[in-house]
């Protein structure tokens, strides 16, 4: 399996190069050759095995350059209940007749990003013998609050890595906050930066540029890697979520084997949904995808009339992960749309970056509207939902997931299409307790984060996972607050390279 860049289709290289490379010197993103197949036997023999087993088999297809034994040790290291608190790793549960939610949230940081960030270490210490001469990986971060704590927990104590991860002092919630300053490890390490989640992001792309710092780097046989989600190597394993729900729904007797099913949503950066997508191109039955957004509903408007157009207000709101105006994953999808044609891409890339604005042509269009439904909600109908989905199912879900539910149910009516649905839940509804807690009780409440989760578990009868009970009596390791023009000295400090 090669792969090439959305940017530049004559490019050609193989899985380790992509994802040791994470973006294309182009700026692009990579993209298989061809998607490999699935077939209705492959489906029939994957609902007999484990999750570990699953994601061995469709890894397989993509990183032919790795030999199966080290796709088995990734898949084994990754998935398993010592990182995991549930055997199936991914948990589908029946909401009500024919919808189920597929809950990815079972992992060491209560959100999906878990699935990809417990698995993307692994790939990328592979990838890395083989196509960076086994130098050590340097995992520099920025983040606004879930992708930093997963990929601390997923590069804690990898051999041959490092991890620092910066965030905006302010920018990010209490619970996340503890989250990532009481991570354990011997090659992580956390810094706060006064300014907001753009400076930290600009700062890591700043370093990254930087010559100098590169050349230093390579001296002490380091290298860089990025492990946000434009990373193949943090896609890839998404696919097989997808997948293997559709195989716990075949050997439930929910479905037949071959029945098509829809797939909800809750989508910031479109790496999510895109998986699924590509789980349909392998040969998955999928009819439908729903996109649920937020207020930040530039996807909404994308997919109804052709038309991405970033200038708009940005809001914040209680399902913060997806507050994105740009979502780069969708290069990835545009670029299958438009069958592989990187002078457009190249183009409408260009217009967004100095007009925030393209549209795309017709025959994308069409195929855009034939495969996907796009809606949106705001907050109050977000805290509406999670208090009429515990009501009525006594089922407790975050706020993202309320998006994607509510953006379902307003499909549901619009269209009358009831196809068996699997909706992406993508977090513990503990890690967003203050708002998930205003929502069932219909009053905001002002006690700290920690108090606010012993009432959700007391109120809904629902035990807090323990990794987020026990953060209040962690202790901080990491306290240090920089400014955004220290952070390339940090850095170096860090990694002992004078
Ligand atoms: C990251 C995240 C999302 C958005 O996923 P994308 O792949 O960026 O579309 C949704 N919900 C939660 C809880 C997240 O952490």
């Amino acid at each position: 399996m090669q792969y090439k860049s959305t940017r530049d289709s004559s490019l050609r290289l193989n899985a380790a190069e992509v994802i040791t490379a994470g973006i294309s010197g182009d700026g692009g993103l990579f993209v298989p050759e061809t998607l490999p197949g699935l077939t209705a036997d492959d489906i029939a023999a994957l609902t007999k095995k484990s999750y570990a087993q699953r994601a061995e088999f469709i890894l397989g297809k993509f990183l032919t350059d790795f030999t199966p034994e080290e796709i088995r040790y990734c898949t084994e290291h990754a998935y398993n209940d010592e990182k995991f608190d549930s055997e199936k790793i991914a948990e589908l549960s029946r909401l009500c007749d024919g919808t189920y939610l597929l809950e990815l949230w079972h992992g060491p940081t209560c959100a999906f990003k878990d699935m990809a960030l417990q698995l993307l270490p692994y790939l990328l210490t592979t990838s890395a013998k083989k196509a960076a001469a086994d130098k050590e990986i340097v995992i520099l971060v920025a983040t606004s609050g879930d992708t930093g704590k997963a990929a601390l927990e997923g590069f804690k104590d990898v051999d041959k890595t490092k991890i620092i991860v910066f965030y905006p002092e302010d920018g990010v919630s209490k619970v996340q906050k503890r989250q990532m300053t009481t991570q354990e490890g011997s090659n992580v390490s956390v810094c706060a930066i006064r300014g907001n989640f753009d400076d930290a992001q600009t700062g890591v792309k700043r370093i990254f540029a930087d010559a100098e710092v590169g050349r230093r780097l390579a001296d002490a046989n380091m290298m860089f890697s990025s492990a946000n989600s434009i990373n193949w190597g943090r896609l890839v394993p998404q696919i097989v979520y997808y997948i293997s729900a559709y195989c716990e729904l075949v050997s439930d007797g929910e479905i037949q084997n071959g029945e098509p099913v829809n797939i909800v949503v809750p989508t910031g950066n479109f790496g999510n949904i895109l998986a699924a997508y590509y789980a349909k191109k392998m040969g998955l039955p999928v009819a439908k995808f729903i996109c649920a957004s937020n207020a930040n509903n530039v996807l909404t408007d994308f997919i109804r009339t052709g038309v991405y157009d970033r200038n708009r207000p940005f809001h914040t709101t209680i399902s913060p992960s997806m507050d994105i105006l740009i979502s780069s994953n969708l290069e990835r999808l545009l670029y299958d749309m438009a069958d592989g044609d990187d002078a457009v891409i190249r183009g409408w890339f260009a217009s967004l970056a100095s007009d925030g604005r393209y549209e795309v042509s017709d025959a994308v269009k069409q195929k855009l509207s034939q495969e996907f439904y796009g809606g949106y909600c705001n907050d109050e109908e977000t805290k509406a939902t999670i208090k009429h989905i515990f009501d009525k199912y006594s089922y407790l879900c975050d706020s993202h997931t309320a998006v994607a539910v509510k953006v379902y149910e307003d499909y549901l009516a619009q269209t009358g299409d009831y196809t068996k649905t699997i909706i992406a839940s993508t977090a513990n509804p503990f890690k967003f307790a203050g708002s998930v807690l205003e929502a069932v009780t219909g009053a905001a409440s002002d006690a700290d984060e920690f108090e606010q989760v012993r009432a959700l578990s007391r109120i809904s009868g629902v035990e807090a996972p323990k990794q987020l009970a026990e953060l209040e009596n962690k202790t901080v390791r990491f306290d240090a607050v920089v400014s955004a023009e220290e952070m390339a000295r940090t850095v170096l400090e860090n990694l002992g390279i004078k």
